[in-house]
């Protein structure tokens, strides 16, 4: 199948390669039809959503609305990742815990997207409760990378990913606690976005670590990042933790950032896989040549980095995660005690990797042991804060490759260290709040990488602008064409 083709200079794209903005604009100014777009999307699922697996429900009766659309309608089909509450879905987690809980209110990032006049039309699979790297997780199927059906599309937002890396859907919320926007989004070739902490409301997103948990966009461009964030964005009462802060992040985007300060911190690229360092140093050389100055700064805490992560979202976890006891909702084991139907209904429900963090967790904040883990967690994680907002005095921005790991095959690692250790470029976002991006950088082999950038508290707006600044630079979107993986050809 012709993918484009140009004629005198002029590219044609298919529908389903425009960019959510660009979508957004054509059907406002009744260029294209709504319908017929979303159409093209619920084709395209079909066709190749039983090789990838990258969704969990689909809706095809929609409903659109008559009439003009106002200027700040975003008219575009959209999904949700399976832990982002919709009325008319389920929320399953990608667990057996909550397989068939139907969704009793709107998230408030739904409802926001909602009074936009976007159209939700599927939720998309994960690593269950959001605990995972990789999508393997998700006790229902893995999700495959469209780019090497083989390998994982990272996780835990994998499902998102690689339903927009497919062409599947102008672009997924998913959400990030220590990188499962911005990993899967790398490791598919698309652009994730976690804006800080407290920007977007997680009223309706089910709690994995509630101090650290964010929704984030998955998209194609870091315009429709800033976008769709602006979209989501914004005080709401059902979330204590949501700031009342005027954001604006679309209006500055196109501006001249230079002169810019970029911070690298060594040992992030001493624990980074070579083909994926040498391409970042690629990368940085041509920002060099644009003008933006790279500093290599020492972050003497990064061992802690991880540890630290782990204790804190575990010990949230195991709180978070006692709700799903059998009685109010989810998966109920009948038993012939109250205790039992507990116990195996949490049994049964949960998988292994949510079991190992929940006792993990119970372990950390336990009587005996809460100071000496829990507590100390939490003390060094002001530690990591200091030392990070130390460097983020002196630099705009710190910029890494996102993840120090290439794809791996499905099954491949079974060693939990290695497994953990994609998260190592990103939970210091989360840790500290910072918002920060993933954005395509190139291409090791076949596989797509991303590049990481992270920003002090609340500058989400400098991020993004830095963002599509490095995004014109690396060109990976020139004139507009995204680069597609070529689906026709592998499925069959
Ligand atoms: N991969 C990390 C973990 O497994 C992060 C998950 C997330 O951001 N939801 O904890």
């Amino acid at each position: 199948m012709i993918v484009y083709f140009a004629v005198l200079g002029v590219v044609f794209l298919e529908l389903w390669m425009y960019t959510a903005e660009e979508l957004s604009q054509l059907i406002k100014e009744k260029r294209i039809d709504q319908k017929k777009v979303i159409e093209t999307y619920l084709k395209r699922i079909k066709m190749y959503d039983d090789t990838i697996r990258s969704f969990v429900q689909i809706k095809e009766d929609y409903k659109i609305q008559d009439g003009d659309f106002s200027e700040n309608s975003f008219p575009v089909p959209f999904s949700l990742k399976d832990n982002i509450m919709a009325l008319g879905f389920r929320t399953t987690c990608a667990s057996k815990a909550l397989w068939n809980y139907q969704a009793t209110y709107d998230s408030t990032v739904n409802g926001k997207l909602k009074n936009a006049d976007a159209i939700l039309i599927g939720k998309n699979n994960m690593d269950e409760f959001a605990m995972g790297s990789s999508t393997e997780n998700s006790a229902f199927f893995p999700t495959k990378n469209p780019w090497d059906f083989q390998r994982i599309p990272g996780g835990s937002s994998g499902g998102s990913a690689a339903a927009v890396a497919a062409g599947l859907i102008p672009f997924s919320l998913g959400s990030d606690t220590g990188g499962s926007v911005r990993l899967p989004a790398s490791f598919c070739g698309v652009v994730g976005f976690k804006p800080t902490y407290g920007l977007v409301s997680r009223y309706g997103l089910v709690a994995f670590s509630s101090s650290m948990d964010q929704i984030g966009p998955i998209c194609r461009s870091v315009r429709d990042a800033a976008l769709i964030t602006e979209k989501i964005c914004g005080f709401d009462g059902y979330d204590s933790t949501c700031v009342k802060k005027r954001t604006s992040l679309i209006s500055g985007i196109e501006r001249n950032t230079k002169p810019l300060k970029c911070a690298v911190i060594k040992e992030y690229l001493d624990n980074t896989d070579h083909d994926i360092k040498s391409l970042f140093d690629d990368n940085l050389k041509l920002l060099k040549w644009a003008g933006i100055e790279f500093d290599t700064v020492s972050f003497e805490k990064h061992d802690s980095v991880l540890p630290v992560y782990h204790i804190i979202s575990n010990s949230e976890a195991s709180s978070n995660l006692a709700r799903y006891d059998g009685v109010k909702y989810g998966l109920r084991i009948e038993e012939n005690s109250i205790e039992r139907m507990n116990m195996s209904s949490r049994n049964k429900g949960f998988g292994e990797e949510v079991k190992k963090r929940i006792i993990s967790g119970v372990f950390s904040t336990s009587m005996t042991n809460y100071r000496e883990y829990y507590l100390n967690a939490e003390k060094m994680r002001q530690k990591i804060n200091i030392q990070l907002n130390e460097i983020l005095k002196e630099y705009d921005v710190i910029i890494s490759p996102t993840s120090p790991q290439k794809q791996y095959k499905m099954g491949e690692t079974t060693d939990p260290m290695k497994y953990y250790l994609l998260d190592n470029h990103t939970v210091i976002a989360n840790l500290c709040g910072f918002p920060a991006i993933s954005i395509p950088m190139g291409f090791t082999g076949d596989l797509p990488q991303g590049l990481q950038i992270i920003g002090r508290k609340f500058e989400d707006s400098l991020v993004l602008n830095v963002a599509r600044t490095v995004e014109k630079k690396i060109g990976v979107f020139e004139d507009g064409i995204y680069p597609f993986p070529h689906l026709e050809a592998s499925v069959k």
